[in-house]
């Protein structure tokens, strides 16, 4: 029987960064997952670390956009009719949470680790080789109705008041930036306060072997083998059992699958999203993340190409694909951009994980001492899976947090 400090279950950016932070504390560590570093939620991602984050997704407000929804006729999201009653309570509160006043709740709560997320990545970049998958280019964001593109008023006001630039652009001006895109649109956003990667699997195996080289293990098993010994916890691994003494749940979507066993139940859903990859035409490129704003999609500049990333599809997490989201975007992305070929034949699925009110949940597991909790990061993981493994790592080793942890407790929801 192998015994570490600390196991850690799921090898996403979020558990391979926790893990990366504990290694470099002295701490033996065991990384557990059923596959390889980074190959689930964690690889298909827009590659965006959102450092001037300052509000959530917001649900539909109007009428209009709620019934452009519900007739699956919106680009941005999608839903299975038979998952609406198992997911009801959810969007409710998600709803509430979408309140002005509930909105400038999460960015106030949610800054203290936004504003460090790009510099906690460089950190583990610098030390991992990974310095050259990261681009500071912000990221660009297009409004085809100058109604929406008011609508941002309030947010960059906000954000200039703590310090956060953004650049509110004509045609020319954003096609300066990106000269590849068609005038299609009237009015653009350039937040230069994000970063972007090029390839966020890399970017997670980067983080892997540096732990590897830290002396930590990257073991393969099921995570559902967790069970209480008399001195702390213990996990199936194909090499074998691992015994240890605290052990963090880090496993994004799946993470239901060992908490419920355990009596823990919080209330996660996910946020299915695909994407595909496109050669560009000619010699078109991009330099940066671009959001199509009212459309709802993103297009980034991958390794692999120009990856097309979706918004919202509300289905059971493993119910089969149903990437339509494409048929109702792909004619607008084209007019945007001159998207060639695809590279692959099958669209990528991922599936966000959630809490309604958008937060993580960092910390420890209520009533399981030795047990802690790092999930639910929603449509920011790989901008805050370095910032996380921080803060989580202080938590454990007894050390001063670097902000406070309370807004991301399990226990905000009454359990
Ligand atoms: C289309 C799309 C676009 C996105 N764009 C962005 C973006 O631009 N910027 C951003 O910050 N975020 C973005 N996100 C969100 C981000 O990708 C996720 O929040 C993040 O990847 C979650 O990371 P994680 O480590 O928690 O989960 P994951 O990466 O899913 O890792 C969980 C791990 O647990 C393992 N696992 C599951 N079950 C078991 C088991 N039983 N035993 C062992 N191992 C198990 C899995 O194999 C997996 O490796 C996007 C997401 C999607 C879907």
């Amino acid at each position: 029987m192998a015994r570490t400090d600390a196991i850690v279950l799921g090898a996403g950016i979020v558990g391979t960064s926790i893990a990366l932070h504990l290694a470099k504390r002295g701490l033996s560590v065991a990384l557990i997952d059923r596959g390889a570093p980074g190959k689930e939620t964690s690889y298909g991602n827009a590659g965006v670390i959102e450092g001037n984050t300052l509000f959530p997704h917001p649900f539909p407000r109007d009428f209009s956009a709620l019934m452009r929804v519900a007739l699956k006729r919106a680009p941005e999201a999608n839903y299975h009719l038979s998952f609406l009653p198992q997911v009801a309570p959810w969007l409710l509160a998600y709803r509430a949470n979408s309140a002005p006043e509930r909105r400038m709740e999460f960015a106030q709560l949610m800054r203290p680790l936004f504003s460090r997320a790009i510099s906690e990545h460089e950190a583990l970049m610098q030390e991992a080789g990974a310095t050259r998958y990261l681009r500071k280019e912000g990221w660009l964001k297009l409004y085809r109705s100058e109604k929406s593109f008011a609508a941002t008023a309030r947010e960059r006001d906000y954000a200039a008041s703590l310090g956060l630039p953004s650049r509110a652009l004509d045609v020319d001006g954003a096609r300066a930036l990106e000269p590849s895109l068609a005038p299609v649109f009237r009015q653009a956003v350039h937040w230069p306060g994000a970063a972007s990667v090029s390839n966020p699997l890399a970017v997670t195996q980067a983080y892997a072997a540096r732990l590897v080289a830290l002396g930590a293990f990257i073991l393969t098993g099921d995570a559902r083998s967790l069970r209480r010994t008399g001195t702390g916890w213990s996990v199936v691994a194909e090499e074998g059992p691992v015994d240890t003494k605290e052990v963090v749940v880090a496993l994004g979507p799946w993470a239901p699958d060992v908490l419920a066993p355990l009596g823990i139940r919080l209330p996660l859903a996910v946020k299915r999203g695909y994407h595909r990859h496109f050669r560009p035409r000619g010699n078109a490129g991009l330099v940066r993340p671009v959001v199509d704003a009212e459309i709802g999609y993103c297009i980034a500049p991958m390794e692999q190409g120009i990856r097309l990333t979706t918004g919202a599809e509300f289905a059971g997490r493993d119910a089969p694909p149903s990437p339509v989201q494409f048929d109702r975007l792909m004619p607008t992305a084209r007019e945007l951009f001159p998207l060639g070929d695809e590279v692959e034949t099958k669209p990528w699925m991922g599936s966000r994980p959630c809490f309604a009110d958008s937060r993580p949940v960092i910390g420890r597991a209520p009533g399981q001492p030795g047990l802690w909790l790092a999930y639910g990061h929603a449509h920011w993981g790989l901008t805050l899976g370095p910032v996380t493994g921080r803060l989580l790592a202080d938590m454990m080793t007894g050390a001063t947090p670097f902000c406070d942890p309370a807004p991301y407790r399990a226990e905000r929801f009454g359990s």
